[in-house]
């Protein structure tokens, strides 16, 4: 049997780019979990993806019952698991009232980060079966990150506070954010990448070491000036930065990177929110 990667979200952007990707490569059978069967399979046939290199199966993030239920068709599916790409991502910049996923939690942070938390939990035995021989090396666990405090866009940095509003379910009675704050669709985003990313570091913490499998977060977005562009034109050296900077305002310094990244790093905070989550998914 061939290797496995699950990628959640597949039927578009950075996930169905991915799932294609490792399906042309035929080193891998692809699992496109997503919520529109219909999206994700027109999608594939769209972009040439191999017949029988992938497989469509219906996952939605926005309910823990249907992340069980995916978990469940994958188990009888009898594949092996390699590779778990938590992708999928919801993202309301402009929502002037919060929206709930099919538990009742804020749908941004419900969907991106209690929705994995519970797929990657859930699927953790699988990936660790697997056998040695996979094309990555070793399973592995992707999550993809984000931006986490950019101060140009339409809302306030990600700020996770004392955790005060998943204490108390995340459901709007007292507040859907995570901070106890004012529902902020663009903050809920990036507060739900910060969970990613520490998510991420409390399974390495808790898992590497005993299992072997590698857990990364990963984000796809931009430092123009990093050493990453050295080798392009230097005409383009030049006007990336500001073009970032005036342009897209998607610009990110180095410093500012590497600020963020420490603060994704807070273990405490991490441990914290890994128990909390764990009550609200019912994992305890
Ligand atoms: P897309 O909107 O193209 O892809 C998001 C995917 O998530 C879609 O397939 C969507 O499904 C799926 N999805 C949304 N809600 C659910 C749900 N409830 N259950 C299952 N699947 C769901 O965005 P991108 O490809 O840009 O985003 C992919 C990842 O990259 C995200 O995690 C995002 O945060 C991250 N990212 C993107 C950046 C960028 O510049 N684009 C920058 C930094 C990070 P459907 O097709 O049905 O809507």
């Amino acid at each position: 049997q061939k290797p496995t990667v699950v990628i959640t979200g597949a039927s578009s952007g950075l996930g169905l780019n991915a799932a294609n990707s490792l399906a042309q490569s035929g080193d891998w059978h692809v699992i496109m979990a997503c919520r529109d069967f219909a999206k994700a399979e027109k999608a594939a046939q769209k972009l040439g993806m191999p017949k029988g290199s992938y497989t469509v199966m219906h996952l939605d993030l926005a309910s823990l019952e249907s992340v069980r239920q995916f978990v469940q068709n994958f188990k009888n599916s009898g594949r092996r698991l390699d590779a778990l790409v938590a992708n999928a991502a919801v993202y309301l910049p402009t929502a002037k009232e919060p929206t709930f996923t099919a538990d009742g939690f804020e749908l941004s942070v419900g969907t991106n980060h209690l929705g994995h938390f519970l797929l990657v939990n859930l699927l953790l035995d699988d990936l660790k079966q697997a056998p040695a021989n996979n094309p990555a090396g070793k399973p592995r666990c992707i999550i993809v990150g984000s931006i986490t405090g950019n101060t140009n866009t339409l809302a306030g940095n990600a700020d996770l506070g004392d955790l005060r509003g998943l204490s108390t379910g995340l459901d709007g009675r007292n507040s859907s954010m995570i901070n106890g704050g004012e529902f902020d669709g663009a903050k809920a985003y990036k507060d739900s990448k910060v969970c990613n990313m520490l998510t991420m570091r409390q399974l390495h913490q808790r898992y590497h070491e005993s299992t072997g499998i590698t857990f990364a977060s990963l984000y796809p977005g931009c430092i123009a000036e990093t050493g990453l562009f050295r080798n392009h034109i230097g005409l383009f050296r030049t006007l990336f930065p500001p073009f970032q900077k005036f342009i897209t305002k998607g610009y990110v310094s180095e410093a500012e990177a590497g600020r963020r990244l420490a603060q994704a790093s807070n273990m405490e905070k991490a441990k914290k929110l890994w128990s909390m989550s764990c009550k609200l998914v019912n994992l305890e």
